[in-house]
C-alpha cells in the first residue's frame, strides 16, 4: 500500500517540489546517491573498485521532454566516460542509461542517436553501456533501440523486469551468446494487466527468468539484494557448470554493502550501481517505496532537525 502510494507520488511535480525542499532530505538522499557531481561519482568509483567491486554509473535523470536536457545528459555521460578512460578500469566501470533521459519520450530516433553517441564514448573508454528498463510502455521501444545498438556495439546490455508478464518471452529471445542481460524484480507501479502484483508471484517469476538466463548462452547480471534469490543463483550456476566469471551480481549503491563485499571476497563478480547528479527525486522515491523502513528513517531525520 505505502509502496504504491510512494510510486504514485514519485511522478507528481508538487510532491517533487515539497520533498526536495526539506533541508534534511539531502542527508537521507546521500545514503543512496554518490553525490551531485562527476567528482563525487569518481571518488565512489575509486573506493568501490579498490574493494574489488565493479561499478555501473547512472547520471540521474529521467522522463525528459526537453531536447536540450536530453543533449545535456548525453554530454554528461560522454564527459564521465572520458574521465574514466585514464583510470584504466575497462569494463569494471561501465554506465547505465535511462533512454527516457536522452529523449525517448520525444522521439525514438533521437533517443537512438543519443544512445549511439554514449555507446561510442564507452567503446573509446574500453567499456560498455547497459540500458535501464523503465515503465512497461517503454519496453518495446527500449528493446528495439537495443537491437539497433547491438549491431555496432554488441556488448550493450539491457535490464529486464521479472514482474512483467512478457519477460520470460523477451528473455528467451535475449539469452544468446554475447548478450548481457540484467535481471531485476522491477521498480515501477504497473497494472495487473501487464505485471505480477504479489511479492511472492514476482519472486517466483524472477526464478523462472533466472533459469532461462542461467541455462542460456548469454552473460546474466543478477541484480537483487534478496538472499534467497542469490542462493538460487549459486545453485543454478553449479547446475549449469557456469564459472564465476560467466555471470555477475549487481546491487545498488548504499544497499546491503556488507553482502556486496562478502560476495566479492568469496570470488563472485559484483557490480554496484552508482547514481549521481542532482535529479535524484524519482530514483530516491523508488528506493523509499521498496522498503517501508526507509520511509521511517526519512521521517525520523525530519523530526530530529
Ligand atoms: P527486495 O525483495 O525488494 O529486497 C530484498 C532485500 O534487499 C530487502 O529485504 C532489503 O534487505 C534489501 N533492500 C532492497 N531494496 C532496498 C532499499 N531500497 N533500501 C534498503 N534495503 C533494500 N528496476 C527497474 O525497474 N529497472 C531497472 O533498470 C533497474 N535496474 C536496477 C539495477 C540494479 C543494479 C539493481 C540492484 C536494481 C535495479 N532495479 C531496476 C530495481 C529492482 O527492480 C528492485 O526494485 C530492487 O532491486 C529491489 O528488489 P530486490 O531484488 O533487491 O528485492
Amino acid at each position: 500500500m505505502l509502496g504504491s502510494l510512494l510510486l504514485a507520488i514519485s511522478r507528481s511535480p508538487l510532491a517533487r517540489r515539497t520533498v526536495s525542499g526539506f533541508p534534511v532530505t539531502r542527508h537521507v538522499v546521500d545514503r543512496f546517491v554518490a553525490g551531485e557531481d562527476a567528482g563525487d561519482a569518481l571518488s565512489a568509483v575509486r573506493r568501490l573498485t579498490d574493494a574489488r567491486l565493479s561499478v555501473t554509473l547512472d547520471h540521474l535523470g529521467e522522463e525528459t521532454t526537453d531536447a536540450r536536457a536530453a543533449s545535456g545528459t548525453v554530454k554528461a555521460y560522454v564527459a564521465m566516460l572520458d574521465a574514466l578512460r585514464p583510470l584504466g578500469l575497462g569494463e569494471r566501470a561501465e554506465v547505465s542509461v535511462k533512454l527516457s533521459a536522452v529523449g525517448q519520450r520525444l522521439d525514438h530516433a533521437m533517443a537512438l542517436d543519443h544512445a549511439r553517441e554514449i555507446c561510442a564514448a564507452a567503446r573509446d573508454a574500453g567499456t560498455t553501456v547497459t540500458l535501464d528498463m523503465e515503465d512497461h510502455t517503454t519496453v518495446d521501444s527500449t528493446l528495439s533501440i537495443l537491437r539497433a545498438l547491438r549491431e555496432d556495439f554488441p556488448a550493450t546490455g539491457v535490464a529486464v523486469q521479472a514482474y512483467l508478464l512478457r519477460s520470460e518471452g523477451d528473455l528467451r529471445d535475449l539469452a544468446y551468446e554475447g548478450s548481457r542481460v540484467r535481471l531485476v524484480k522491477g521498480a515501477y507501479a504497473e497494472p495487473a494487466s501487464v505485471a505480477h502484483q504479489k511479492k511472492s508471484e514476482v519472486d517466483k517469476a524472477f526464478v523462472r527468468c533466472l533459469r532461462i538466463l542461467m541455462e542460456g548462452k548469454g552473460y546474466p547480471m543478477v541484480a537483487t539484494h534478496d538472499d534467497r534469490l542469490i542462493s538460487i543463483t549459486e545453485l543454478l550456476a553449479d547446475r549449469h557448470g557456469r564459472d564465476r566469471d560467466s555471470f555477475e551480481y549487481q546491487m545498488l549503491y548504499g544497499i546491503r554493502t556488507d553482502k556486496q563485499e562478502a560476495l566479492a571476497v568469496a570470488g563472485s563478480a559484483v557490480r554496484v550501481y552508482v547514481p549521481y547528479g542532482d535529479d535524484w527525486y524519482g530514483y530516491f522515491m523508488r528506493r523509499l517505496a521498496e522498503r517501508p523502513a526507509n520511509v521511517a528513517f526519512f521521517l525520523r531525520s525530519l523530526r530530529s532537525k
